[in-house]
């Protein structure tokens, strides 16, 4: 298959700052859509994947999985967009359309395994796949999104991984009018799951550790903000929640969640991947029926609701535009939670 050498930014290894260097793009198969990227938004997981904090990290990595730009080239078969058209690329580029998840709508749970947009098995030409953080990428029209043409697009981007991965389980939980939901962590996902629960009706507080925030989040929509240090703000949430979602993205003691939420209650962790420590207590759960459960992303027809929902109700991401020379200053900002609220890189600097 032939294949063109493209500008990308990304790392050679865990320890490595990312730089500028070059990958291969396919050309358009039938079913393919090329997409000159304009945006793209910096996900706490493209930092993860850049410095292998979960293994597997395939070098050189080239991150980036919320993907705005431009089409410039579309296979013979190709249906959903044309040549100048907007698009978006969000975290998934494959999966096997076979599988029950697939046909449900559900790629993300693939039981073949779904593709990365960065990370993941190069089925056309080999080797692993490369993200956003590039001139151009292709990608099969099916998971290639509609982007509403009446909002910023640069704030689009982070709607792609950061909004689906809130919307997902909002919607999977049946969140609506009067609902009483939870954000743990105000960054990327925590300010997007905030402005989503809020659109959808219901009544939104966040938990933070950070007291500057508070007034940002109220800003937000956010009708409480419960700083979660404080053990007498925790107390007065005992039992009230529906949802909770916690998108912080280490290792902390889930058992204050639990307790804040409500009879029948669900705590969805969509951050931290891996064991808990220290263990959780199943007392309340049983005494509860409570439930603690993970989310993963989101389909593609989901993502598209999602978008559509976005366009209608004028809800984007807060964002702080960078250069893609940035990117390795704006990892460090990450770490220490020093984004309001997502990173979105300018591509026409790469
Ligand atoms: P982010 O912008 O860095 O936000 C994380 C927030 O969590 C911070 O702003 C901070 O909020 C809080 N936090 C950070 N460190 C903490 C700690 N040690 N203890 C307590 N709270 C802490 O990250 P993000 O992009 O939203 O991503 C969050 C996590 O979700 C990452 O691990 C990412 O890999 C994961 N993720 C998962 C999925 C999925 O499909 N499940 C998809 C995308 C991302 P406060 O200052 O308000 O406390
Ligand atoms: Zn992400």
């Amino acid at each position: 298959m032939n294949t063109t050498l493209v500008k990308a930014f990304g790392t050679e290894a865990a320890t490595a700052d990312l730089k500028e260097l070059n990958i291969n793009r396919r050309e358009v198969t039938a079913t393919d859509i090329e997409i000159e990227i304009l945006y793209c938004g910096v996900c706490h997981s493209d930092l993860h994947t850049a410095r292998n904090d979960w293994g597997g990290t395939l070098y050189p990595s080239v991150p980036g999985h919320e993907i705005v730009g431009r089409v410039t080239k579309i296979g013979s078969e190709v249906t959903k967009l044309k040549v100048g058209d907007l698009a978006g690329v969000g975290c998934l580029v494959g999966s096997c359309s076979t599988c029950d998840s697939c046909k449900n709508d559900l790629e993300q749970y693939c039981s073949n395994g779904w593709v990365g947009t960065y990370n993941g098995a190069d089925q056309y030409i080999g080797g692993h796949t490369f993200g956003g953080y590039s001139e151009k990428i292709v990608v099969d029209e099916h998971f290639v999104l509609t982007i509403p043409t009446n909002l910023n697009l640069a704030a689009v981007a982070p709607l792609l991984c950061a909004g689906i991965t809130t919307w997902s389980p909002l919607k999977h939980w049946n969140v609506g009018k009067g609902s009483k939901v939870a954000v743990v962590g105000l960054g990327g996902l925590g300010h997007m799951a905030i402005k989503l629960a809020k659109g959808l009706g219901a009544e939104v507080t966040l938990f933070s550790r950070t007291l500057d925030k508070v007034q940002d989040a109220k800003d937000l929509g956010a009708d409480t903000v419960i700083i979660s240090t404080d053990e007498n703000q925790m107390a007065t949430v005992s039992g009230k929640f529906d949802l909770i979602i916690d998108t912080v993205p280490t290792i902390h003691d889930i058992n204050p969640y639990v307790a804040a939420l409500a009879v029948s209650g669900t705590l969805v962790l969509v951050g931290y991947l891996g064991p808990l420590d220290p263990f959780l207590n199943s007392v309340p759960m049983i005494l509860g029926r409570k439930s603690v459960a993970g989310s993963l992303i989101g389909g593609i027809a989901e993502t598209q609701e999602m978008l559509d929902f976005c366009g209608a109700n004028n809800i984007v991401s807060e964002i702080e535009i960078i250069k893609m020379q940035d990117i390795n200053e704006a990892y460090e900002r990450m770490i220490n939670s020093d984004v309001k609220y997502r990173f979105v890189i300018d591509m026409t600097t790469l």
